[in-house]
């Protein structure tokens, strides 16, 4: 069925119109003033608000098992969550521990996620191990679909990978035209000072962020960028929290490595105190990195605004009150992660455009255009131009609400930004033409939502080959 947004003004990373919007057979066909709409189409009135692209959430985690549990969210409760925010694409991070085998893990991963979501998904392989039965996997996996791959340079002997086999992965990478997002943090540090803490008989919440400093994270993060540079690959660091580790990036980024940032919701919002609250309360703040002095807040949103910031995803993580306390003894058992799909939109929206932090263009192209340049999902996804999918969030400026684990639909018994005051949220959001939510009720099909294949686009620089042309 064809589909008209009337009278809204459309919002892009680059520009601001009133004018309407055609759809059919799941594309924009039209965008003009005063588009009539044949018989049989679905009219969404948008008049008096804002028409933006589909918002996409680079790093999410779903399905996740993770110290001795599971992430509370399903792919039907975080779809659906997604959607009702805003979110229309989201980026999983398909992570097989080290001692599984990396193909089977992505099936596992697509096969929970296929037929089971509400909105459109893709998947970030992470390389938890590098070996030459991994290798062939990893190419076979590039050819799926999966073009880009996920490493963590912490949580030693689990998901973390080994300097080797970093290098051998960027290689890999680079060959692909693949990017590699990692989580850039010293595995060995943080090891080391978590004993030590313990012995100390430091076991709490607070002594997460003492155990993972500011100078650990910047560590890693100028480590992922000198491999970078040595193998020519593309990289993108998630979830930056802090500015020692900016430096490290925007050193990176000076030299002409070819280094994308990422910060997170709770990073823009939270600080460390949070973490600090007593018991249960605490452990509901503890993530990696952890949230930080709140000197860094305002710094990140600086560099947000200026670009140094590319993205903003949540690095969504449910796990419940009951499984919080898993570390009520000793802190390096708190599974780390916090909530945030769902909000994303309207608390960035809120706490910076409302609060004049951050240009509305800016505010579309860190959460949904340039997330989308930089996996492969653009032009498709990521604006709204005719021939792109139509990804749609009608946006009404006016609400006024409050977050509340009462109200959310993610899976999980508290939300971390519990009493945060929005201002704005969406009203109509499409998947692809299909009206799947109205007015934070989702109204729509669960099994909407496809995985979208992406090809690689990033290749090392022809540095040797310009050179001999010089040397004629
Ligand atoms: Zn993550």
């Amino acid at each position: 069925m064809a589909l008209l947004i009337k009278g809204g003004e459309i919002v892009t990373a680059e520009s601001r119109t009133r004018a309407d919007i055609f759809v059919e057979n799941e594309t924009i066909t039209a965008i003009g003033a005063g588009l009539d709409a044949p018989a049989g189409t679905e009219v969404v009135d948008a008049r008096g608000k804002l028409v933006f692209p589909g918002f996409i959430d680079p790093h999410v985690h779903i399905h996740l098992p993770f110290m001795a549990t599971f992430a509370k969210d399903t792919h039907a409760t975080a779809s659906k969550a997604a959607l009702i925010g805003g979110t229309t694409t989201f980026i999983e991070m398909c992570c097989p521990s080290r001692n599984e085998d990396a193909l089977e893990g992505y099936h596992t991963w697509k096969q929970k996620a296929e037929g089971n979501s509400a909105c459109d998904y893709a998947f970030h392989m992470a390389v938890t191990r590098y070996d030459a039965r991994t290798e062939a996997q990893l190419r076979e996996i590039v050819r799926d679909g999966t073009a880009s791959f996920k490493v963590f340079l912490a949580y030693k002997n689990f998901f973390g990978v080994t300097d080797e086999e970093l290098f051998h992965t960027l290689k890999l990478a680079a060959e692909l035209g693949v990017i590699t997002t990692a989580h850039c943090e010293n595995a060995e540090l943080v090891a080391q000072l978590q004993q030590q803490l313990l012995a100390e008989g430091k076991t709490g919440p607070e002594w997460h962020e003492p155990s993972r400093p500011e100078a650990v994270e910047a560590e890693g993060t100028a480590r992922f960028a000198t491999f970078l540079e040595q193998t020519g690959a593309a990289g993108y660091v998630v979830h930056l929290s802090c500015a020692p580790a900016l430096r490290a990036a925007v050193e990176a980024k000076l030299r002409g490595v070819q280094l994308y940032v990422e910060s997170v919701l709770p990073h823009f919002l939270l600080d460390k105190s949070f973490a600090g609250r007593a018991g249960v309360e605490g452990m509901k703040h503890v993530m990696s990195p952890p949230l930080r002095d709140k000197r860094n807040l305002p710094l990140l949103w600086s560099a947000l605004q200026s670009g140094l910031i590319d993205t903003v995803g949540t690095d969504h993580c449910p796990f419940d009150t009951e499984q919080k306390l898993l570390g009520k003894n000793d802190f390096t058992q708190i599974p780390n992660g916090i909530p945030g799909l769902e909000d994303r939109v309207n608390l960035m929206y809120t706490y910076g455009v409302k609060r004049g932090s951050l240009d509305i263009h800016r505010f579309v192209d860190a959460l949904s255009t340039r997330p989308g340049r930089l996996f492969g999902l653009f032009p498709r996804k990521g604006t709204i131009a005719v021939g792109a999918d139509a990804d749609l969030v009608v946006y009404d400026t006016d609400y006024r609400g409050t977050i509340s684990a009462a109200t959310q639909h993610t899976n999980n018994d508290y939300n971390g930004f519990e009493g945060f005051a929005i201002e704005g949220r969406p009203s109509v959001v499409t998947i692809r033409g299909k009206v799947q939510v109205r007015d934070g009720v989702f109204v729509g099909n669960l099994a909407r939502g496809c995985m979208i294949r992406r090809e690689p686009q990033y290749y090392p620089k022809q540095a040797a080959q310009e050179g001999s042309i010089h040397a004629r």
